[in-house]
């Protein structure tokens, strides 16, 4: 607000005189502005330089994106290192300051956890085109639902005025006094040449088209990429006799010009020639998600005609779930609940190397993620050694998106020998059940802890002649005593995990673990009674 309005203010509240300041707003109103919405004004003012482009950049943005009346709990922004790379941090999004160069593998693997997010990188030239290259090629290539604003200021800002990857030919730069040698690259061309649906470029000169540019590259699917041609000053203007930022603008004025439809191969910015504009790229391909989309729908129907409706239409429901076999109600948590009980549910799998404890981990977590439709997380740990040293899978599954994946304090936890007891046993929750192998497992006779012994390995042994399956046979064990998975679930997640041609065997497994555990939890019962 300016002094003489302050003072006017002032005055006017003094004499009474309010009338005077009929239809003009009021100071709260006019202390706030209209992109403050998507602005963390507790941040500014922006570390850019004076005369630099990327404020404009950023409001042509901010501005598009609220036009979008896309849901901004549900946008996410990405930027790496630079000057650029300020940008996610100036906005009320859910923002990540990256890496330098891994902007789009963080974007990628946002968008591939959660489809529903539009997500956006922000950054520079050196960042994206440079260090990022190798990521914005295949980003493009894969045709990522990911939309790029990349804005180019032909230097490394931030660094010092170094040459970059988009530097015209003869310009000088901080590491090139005599002139760049190297031909840069052309962003749009790069981007239509790596598969990219909507490519275009404006300067920040033009801010109407660049808004409106950005606002279509944020609305279509698919790898959208919008190049701004941004002025810095301070490191190319500098090198390059355009100290300030509107030399740079007047340079643009004067060789930029607008040729919508052009082939991104004629766009090559060339320091004496001209800068040519416009929407160069606007095409449609399927994305990523896409084709997984399309896959998951083929491989259910293909391959689990049982199971396609489930994994076509969504979740199983509490009615669908009685196909399932559900397990008794013997009382302890954790025991014979059906399988929406409890969830979150953080689940342990020890053993030793060899005894196929990754592959149990493998087993449970597509049992859910596949058949039950939660979300699983999955993480694993073994030793140096191939046979004999530690080995555990630890799994997280719910109802809910996932935000840590490391577990805590597992319900269930299974131990398969005396050095995965020991070392596991205690961050069992106090309500958890413990399954350990009858044969490999001494307890702790001071332990105050809810345990079944399974004897998995003696079955494997002596009924099955195998003892490479107890882990399967504790799997079946646990489908019945359990319900942290359906038996049909369990089931059908082990036919696909085991190696082709053992599938019978394991499956006798499976059914016979499922026995026992079905004789376990029967003893369990007169035990209760
Ligand atoms: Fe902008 Fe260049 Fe300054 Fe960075 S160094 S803030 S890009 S003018
Ligand atoms: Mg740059």
């Amino acid at each position: 607000m300016s002094i003489e309005r302050v003072y006017r203010e002032a005055k006017a509240m003094e004499e009474g005189l309010t009338d005077e300041l009929a239809g003009v707003p009021s100071t709260e109103e006019i202390s706030t502005h209209p992109m403050d919405e998507l602005l963390r004004t507790e941040r500014l003012p922006h570390i850019w330089c004076p005369g630099c482009g990327l404020g404009t950049a950023l409001s042509c943005f901010t501005s598009a994106l609220m036009r979008t009346d896309l849901d901004l709990d549900k946008v996410a922004i990405v930027s790496g290192i630079g000057c650029t790379g300020r940008v996610a941090g100036y906005l009320r999004l859910d923002g990540f300051h990256t890496t330098h160069g891994r902007a789009l593998p963080f974007a990628t693997g946002l968008k591939l956890a959660n489809d529903g997010l539009k997500v956006i990188v922000f950054s520079g030239d050196g960042d994206l085109i440079a260090i990022g290259g190798n990521h914005f090629i295949h980003a493009a290539r894969r045709n990522m639902d990911i939309t790029v604003i990349c804005a180019n200021n032909f230097i490394y800002g931030m660094t010092g005025g170094q040459v970059g990857p988009t530097t015209p030919t003869g310009a000088t730069a901080s590491t090139s006094p005599w002139g760049n040698l190297e031909h840069p690259f052309n962003v749009p061309n790069l981007a239509a040449a790596a598969g990219a649906t909507y490519i275009a470029r404006w300067t920040a000169l033009h801010a109407r088209r660049l808004e409106k540019s950005i606002h279509r590259a944020l609305l279509k699917p698919g790898f959208t990429v919008v190049e701004v041609i941004s002025p810095c000053p301070t490191a190319f203007g500098r090198a390059n006799r355009k100290v300030y930022g509107r030399d740079m603008m007047e340079f643009y004025h004067e060789n930029s010009v607008i040729r919508h439809g052009a082939h991104p191969e004629d766009v090559d910015i060339d320091l004496g020639g001209q800068i040519v504009c416009g929407e160069f790229v606007d095409i449609e391909r399927p994305t990523f998600q896409d084709r997984l989309r399309d896959l998951h729908r083929r491989k259910a129907l293909a391959e689990y005609q049982p199971w396609a409706e489930v994994a076509v239409e969504g979740r199983l429901d509490k009615e669908r779930a009685i196909r399932y076999e559900t397990p008794l109600d013997v009382g302890p948590a954790g025991v014979g609940e059906g399988p929406s009980a409890e969830m979150p549910r953080e689940v342990r799998l020890g053993g030793f190397g060899g005894q196929g404890i990754i592959l149990s981990g493998k087993i449970l977590g597509r049992a859910q993620a596949i058949y039950e439709e939660r979300q699983v997380s999955l993480t694993r740990s073994y030793g140096p050694e191939a046979r004999g040293g530690a080995c555990s899978s630890a799994l997280v599954i719910s109802d809910a998106p996932i935000l840590y994946p490391h577990i805590t304090r597992p319900s269930l936890m299974v131990a398969m020998s005396q050095a995965a007891y020991a070392k596991y046993r205690d961050e069992l929750a106090d309500d958890g059940l413990l399954l350990v192998d009858a044969d490999l497992v001494d307890l702790d006779p001071d332990a105050d802890q809810d345990v079944i012994r399974v004897p998995a390995t003696h079955v494997a042994a002596e009924e099955l002649g195998l003892r490479i399956v107890a882990n399967i046979v504790m799997l079946g064990a646990m489908a019945a005593l359990t319900d942290v998975a359906s038996k049909e679930a369990m089931r059908q997640a082990v036919l696909d995990s085991v190696p082709p041609g053992t599938e019978e065997l394991n499956e006798k497994a499976f059914e016979r673990g499922y026995e026992v555990g079905m004789g376990l939890l029967e003893e369990r019962n007169q035990e209760h009674v």
